[in-house]
């Protein structure tokens, strides 16, 4: 964002006017269909069950229902028409979350959680916002939820930040911030909790010109996390089919990354058009239209979005970094973030604690402090101090040795093929600032 003319940075509250999450559709559509297990009381997301039931008992499930559906043609065509049009392991989700046909198919399937048969109850929605009360009396008058997404807070500031900043269109807004969601399964670690990162960007242009944005964004997003080093096989699109839509979108499609557990999101780019501001501005009854100066027309701008997980982006970052590998006969493990990405960018090491040379690595990690996240450690022998900076994915390895107190030259290893060169030592801030830029 920073590096952008034509987008700015906003902080936007957590609890918004309620009113914010009516005109969004969140209080009526933000909501994710859920069964209970009545027998252990277990609760799943009815789309995401399929994935906690392996394939043998999915097919059975399957074969059974067929079999009991053997003299209705009409629906047999349609579970047919199902499974032959979705892609990969989507076909079991289209049969569960089909009106119709996931009726029929719960009673066949067994509860993850306690193996009995038949005991889910039909799905029911359930809104994913968490709710609280303002002041001190509960009652429907004073709710307010906990935002489930950031985006909302861009919208309603969106002509106070352009006015503040005197952008003119094309330009986008972005935030990063908790988000709330009150998801029934939690599970896969960063992956899904109920309490998470969001930074988000919302791009706001003249209607006519929003599929060229839309493709634009589309491709930026994807290099974005190319240029951070994450492997390129394991990333890909999933473009949302039209009948798949969610209720604000015009385009959609994700970025996922292969997990260790499977593909999943990590990033949705959307084609918003102009349905938040004209739902803001009708709620509002504020006018949020956008005065064009060049055709002196107001208008309403589309909006593409750009919504990331830091926290499961971070995860997909931190699970494609990790490696064990054998390095003479040893073992280690290492992180292999991209510098940028690195939470510490150098560590500080005196080969030993004596001859001036803690004096010596101590100045130097005073003066790199200033400019980046190091680390100072004198502890144990110089190779398994490495190993401890490989662990958590430092870059550079600076050490102050004997040729140190000769020439004011240092040694920088690099974690990834542990060659070491020879710096001068006042050459360490404009080394790391390049190797940070790349
Ligand atoms: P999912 O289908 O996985 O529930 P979503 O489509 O609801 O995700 P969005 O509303 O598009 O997700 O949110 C944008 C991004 O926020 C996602 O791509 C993801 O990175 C992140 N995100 C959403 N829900 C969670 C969560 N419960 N925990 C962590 N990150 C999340």
């Amino acid at each position: 964002m920073t590096y952008r003319v034509d987008i700015e940075g906003l902080d936007a509250s957590i609890l918004m006017h309620p009113k914010v999450w009516e005109a969004s559709g969140h209080v009526e559509n933000f909501t994710d269909p859920m069964v209970d297990c009545k027998q252990c009381k277990a609760r799943f997301r009815l789309d995401l069950l399929g994935d906690m039931i392996n394939d043998k008992k999915k097919k059975k499930a399957l074969e059974s229902l067929k079999e009991s559906l053997k003299d209705d043609a009409a629906l047999l065509e349609k579970i047919s028409k199902i499974q032959a049009g979705s892609v990969e392991n989507e076909n079991f989700e289209t049969l569960l979350t089909d009106n119709e046909i996931g009726k029929l198919l719960l009673p066949e399937l067994n509860c993850p959680q306690c193996g009995n048969k038949g005991t889910f109850t039909s799905a029911r929605q359930f809104n994913l916002m968490f709710k609280t009360f303002i002041g001190p009396v509960e009652d429907s008058g004073a709710v307010v939820y906990l935002r489930p997404e950031t985006a909302q807070g861009i919208f309603v500031n969106f002509l106070n930040v352009q006015s503040a900043s005197r952008q003119k269109l094309p330009f986008g807004i972005a935030r990063i911030g908790k988000a709330f969601r009150n998801e029934i399964n939690t599970k896969n670690f960063l992956f899904r909790t109920r309490e998470f990162e969001q930074m988000e960007m919302q791009f706001f242009v003249k209607p006519s010109d929003d599929k060229k944005w839309y493709d634009y964004w589309k491709t930026e997003r994807l290099n974005w996390y190319y240029s951070l080093g994450m492997t390129k096989d394991k990333l890909r699109y999933h473009d949302h089919p039209a009948d798949k839509l969610a209720h604000y979108a015009k385009e959609a499609t994700d970025i996922e990354y292969q997990f260790p557990f499977g593909w999943g999101e990590i990033e949705g780019i959307h084609n918003r058009t102009d349905f938040d501001l004209s739902r803001h501005q009708e709620f509002s009854g504020k006018s949020l239209k956008y005065f064009d100066e060049e055709s002196k027309e107001k208008f309403i701008p589309f909006i593409i979005e750009t919504s990331a997980g830091a926290s499961r982006s971070f995860m997909a970052f931190f699970v494609d970094a990790y490696y064990e590998e054998e390095v003479n006969g040893e073992m280690r493990s290492v992180l292999k973030f991209h510098p940028k990405l690195a939470p510490i960018k150098a560590a500080i090491l005196p080969l030993v604690n004596k001859d001036g040379m803690p004096e010596i690595a101590r100045e130097i990690e005073k003066d790199l402090r200033r400019n980046f996240k190091v680390f100072y450690d004198d502890k144990g022998a110089v190779g398994r101090r490495y190993r401890r900076q490989d662990e958590i994915g430092t870059p550079y390895c600076i050490t102050v040795d004997t040729q140190t107190l000769e020439d004011k030259t240092v040694t920088v290893r690099d974690r990834d093929s542990m060659e070491q060169e020879r710096i001068s030592v006042n050459k360490l801030t404009e080394f790391l600032i390049i190797k940070l830029s790349q």
